[in-house]
């Protein structure tokens, strides 16, 4: 049994990446607080995947107690998507994100050493570039965060490098998102968060469900084809398909690896609505508004590295995620816990 800990395995990509590594024979222990996610979707996981999932209510800061869960499962490996994710928030209470993601992952690691486990898949994101210099992005653009977020990921990729460069941990994937959307095409789990949606999918799906009036597209002026902003979005089952693939990685061939997880196109706002709105056979109305503050106008993923370390490729398309959210979003139109 080759037991990982997978600390918020109750959110988004944590639920997806559950059922991905029981269908590939690992066995998932969750460790979540809960603080933007519900125990609901791990009952989700179980149903689906017809398994047991051992799941506790912890905090990754809490050193002492994840240090226990880890030798009590004598885990192999640790998967780490614990962490606040949401950019303008960031801005609003940067010490609370330097807390959850800095803080937590430091905590996350002494518990590592402590406990013996020495291998470590890390949630970064296509946030840590910047401004593009060139597109698309590869893995050794420059490293230029614009907000409280991207710096709590990037300060945590630098503790890793130390940490390797020290020789205190040799298996290090740093995996770096660009944007998933999608949900499992059973359309029992997917993204369910709390309030008003800060990302384009989860707002579209809400509207096409009948949850909000209209969207608000953010600026329709920008350098782009229509105009409005251009992103790479891949679907959350291939994304967490990578992190499989990155533990089959290490078994294989030992040492820190960075890899872009995207699939290498990028998509409009308009794009993605006109595709979302053929998946669901709903209209999707839009309203123009000013761009938001911080926005960058376009990126996208050179995800060849992925290909040549771990064998990864997107292998979904954009009808496929609109597909999938709308299979998720119709099936549970108030998420899980009022589903
Ligand atoms: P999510 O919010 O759905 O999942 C994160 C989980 O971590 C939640 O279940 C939350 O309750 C839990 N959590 C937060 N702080 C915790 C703490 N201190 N201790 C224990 N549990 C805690 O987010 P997600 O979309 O699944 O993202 C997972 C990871 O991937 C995050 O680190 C995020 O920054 C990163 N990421 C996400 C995206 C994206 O677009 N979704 C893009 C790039 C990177
Ligand atoms: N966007 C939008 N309306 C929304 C949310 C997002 O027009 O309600 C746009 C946003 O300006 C960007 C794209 O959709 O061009 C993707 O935004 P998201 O927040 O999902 O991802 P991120 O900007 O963090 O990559």
């Amino acid at each position: 049994m080759k037991q990982v800990l997978v600390t918020g395995g109750a959110g988004y990509i944590g639920t997806h990446t559950c059922v991905e590594l029981l269908a590939r024979g690992y066995t998932p222990v969750v460790v979540d607080n809960f603080v933007n996610s519900s125990p609901a979707a791990l009952d989700r996981v179980r149903r689906l995947t017809n398994h047991e999932l051992r799941s506790y209510e912890a905090d990754v800061r809490d050193t002492a107690r994840i240090t226990e869960i880890l030798k009590k499962h004598d885990c192999e490996a640790v998967i780490h998507f614990a962490g606040l994710k949401a950019v303008g928030d960031s801005v609003a209470r940067p010490l609370d994100y330097y807390s959850a993601n800095v803080i937590g992952t430091h905590s996350l690691l002494s518990a590592m050493m402590e406990a013996g486990t020495g291998r470590f898949v890390f949630s970064s994101s296509a946030t840590v570039y910047g401004e593009p210099e060139f597109l698309p992005y590869t893995e050794s653009h420059r490293l230029s965060p614009t907000n409280p977020y991207g710096q709590t990921k990037l300060s945590v990729e630098l503790m890793l490098k130390d940490l390797v460069e020290s020789g205190g941990m040799t298996d290090v994937a740093i995996l770096r998102y660009f944007n998933p959307i999608g949900a499992h095409a059973s359309g029992e789990i997917g993204e369910d968060p709390h309030g008003v949606p800060n990302n384009l999918m989860p707002f579209v799906a809400q509207v096409a469900v009948g949850r909000r009036p209209a969207l608000n597209v953010f600026g329709n002026d920008y350098d782009t084809p229509d105009g409005t902003g251009v992103r790479d979005y891949l679907h959350v089952v291939d994304l967490a398909r990578a992190h499989v693939l990155a533990l089959e990685r290490f078994e294989r061939e030992p040492g820190a690896i960075t890899v872009n997880l995207g699939t290498g196109h990028g998509t409009s706002v308009l794009e993605l609505v006109s595709a979302f709105e053929a998946a669901s056979g709903r209209k999707v109305p839009i309203n123009f508004g000013p761009r938001r503050c911080g926005d960058i106008a376009a990126f996208w993923a050179d995800p060849s590295q992925a290909e040549a370390l771990l064998g990864w490729r997107a292998e979904y398309g954009l009808a496929d995620m609109c597909r999938d959210q709308w299979a998720w979003q119709s099936q549970n139109p108030n998420g899980f816990e009022l589903a």
